[in-house]
């Protein structure tokens, strides 16, 4: 493969622009981590191919490949397993976003471009998917190809070192006083930007980001935990994290002296429980399967503990055995199959995006999502129960 296409060799640098929100507020997490042995998901390798797809077929849209090479290209990364034909949509998205933002026919586009922002992070590194510079303004283009959480660009320090790098690069070059960082992730609809100047970011990487990495580099610093343990290998075993989640119940209420309006939560104590709910949840889960694994590979005892075989559901070992046993002993196919239309996800997948869109528009329907409580500053509208009264009401 190109080697300008190989995602898979991308950012391993110690102190790596997406690990920034991590080692930026715990330093030392940065060598720690680094001597954990890597590990990469299905999800990581997915996103990997799709980066793939978008780049080639964003390549061959600017004219800086031929037809033929993009199509040989996409042909060869059909036959992994981990292609879907939703990459092309994606990817086609990803080609209009980006042709968007080209205003100006004097723009320069760059794809998939090395930056190197080691003037503030020792040996910082990364890669800008699209960087755009035109009229006095450089964009920096990431794409994201995960859909469990919805990555803002705002204050983001891994869009932000990247921005460092392209600075460093292209202010020779061109003129621009402001940066332009934005988020792609077209999985989930997101589309986040955020613009900052030229001489804010430069005072960013140079009052924050080049003293702590100095600290990060060297293993020192102080551990702090919080929502950007989230990714960190160390989140399974790492004390600082599990003070900080037991806490939330140690601190707070351990003076309980049976005075009975000391015993019921006060509206800031829930506040902070529910601040700290997503994150508690996780590090329970992440304990736990670390304690799993432990005892099944017999490196770790856990005191009074054991693991066993949980719950299962039945299955058929042969689903063409039990067909071909059933038909053969008199029973009719119709009663051995359920007619079932797809699902809206996979409808849309099987007849594709546009014409999913111009067929079915009109008869697919949201529902009023679950309460759900988040933070003052989301941008959602508050949940009312005005609708559900009104349903009620009509029932009656
Ligand atoms: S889990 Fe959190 S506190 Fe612990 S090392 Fe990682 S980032 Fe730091």
């Amino acid at each position: 493969m190109d080697k300008n296409i190989d995602h898979s060799q991308r950012d391993h640098a110690l102190l790596s622009a997406s690990g920034a929100s991590r080692w930026l507020k715990c330093p030392p997490s940065a060598r720690l981590e680094d001597e954990l042995p890597d590990t990469t998901s299905e999800f990581a390798r997915e996103g990997t191919v799709a980066h793939e797809v978008c780049e080639i077929l964003l390549r061959k849209h600017l004219g800086l490949i031929a037809k033929a090479t993009a199509t040989k290209s996409i042909n060869k990364l059909k036959k992994d397993a981990l292609f879907s034909d939703e990459m092309l949509d994606h990817a086609n998205d990803y080609i209009d976003y980006i042709t968007e933002k080209i205003k100006s026919d004097d723009a320069a586009v760059l794809v998939e471009e090395q930056l190197d922002f080691s003037q503030y992070v020792p040996e910082g590194f990364g890669t800008g998917d699209c960087i755009i510079i035109q009229d006095g303004i450089l964009t920096v283009i990431d794409l994201k190809y995960g859909k469990g959480v919805s990555v803002s660009a705002e204050d983001n320090p891994q869009m932000k070192l990247y921005a460092l790098g392209a600075v460093e690069m292209y202010s020779f070059i061109y003129e621009f006083d402001k940066v332009e960082m934005c988020i792609f992730q077209p999985r989930i609809g997101n589309i986040s930007e955020s613009v900052e100047t030229v001489e804010d970011l430069i005072k960013w990487g140079e009052v924050t980001v080049i003293p702590t990495a100095v600290l990060a580099f060297e293993g020192a610093g102080e551990f702090i935990a919080g929502d950007h343990c989230r990714f960190c290998k160390l989140r399974n075993k790492c004390k600082h994290l599990a003070d900080y989640c037991m806490e939330t119940v140690r601190e707070e209420f351990e003076d309980l002296d049976g005075n009975l309006d000391k015993s019921l939560l006060e509206p800031e104590d829930i506040a902070m429980i529910i601040g700290r709910m997503k994150i508690i949840q996780n590090w329970l889960k992440d304990v736990e399967s670390y304690a799993i694994n432990g005892i099944l590979e017999g490196t770790l005892d856990v005191p009074g503990y054991k693991v066993v075989e949980g719950r299962s559901n039945r299955s058929y070992v042969d689903q063409d055995k039990v067909v071909d046993t059933l038909v053969a002993n008199g029973y009719p196919e119709s009663t051995l199959f359920e007619k079932k239309l797809l699902t809206i996800t996979a409808m849309e997948k099987a007849i594709g995006k546009k014409e999913f869109n111009s067929l079915l528009a009109d008869l697919i329907e949201k529902p009023k999502g679950k309460p759900t409580i988040v933070p003052l500053s989301d941008k959602r509208s508050p949940y009312t129960l005005e609708n559900e009264f009104e349903d009620e009401s009509n029932e009656l």
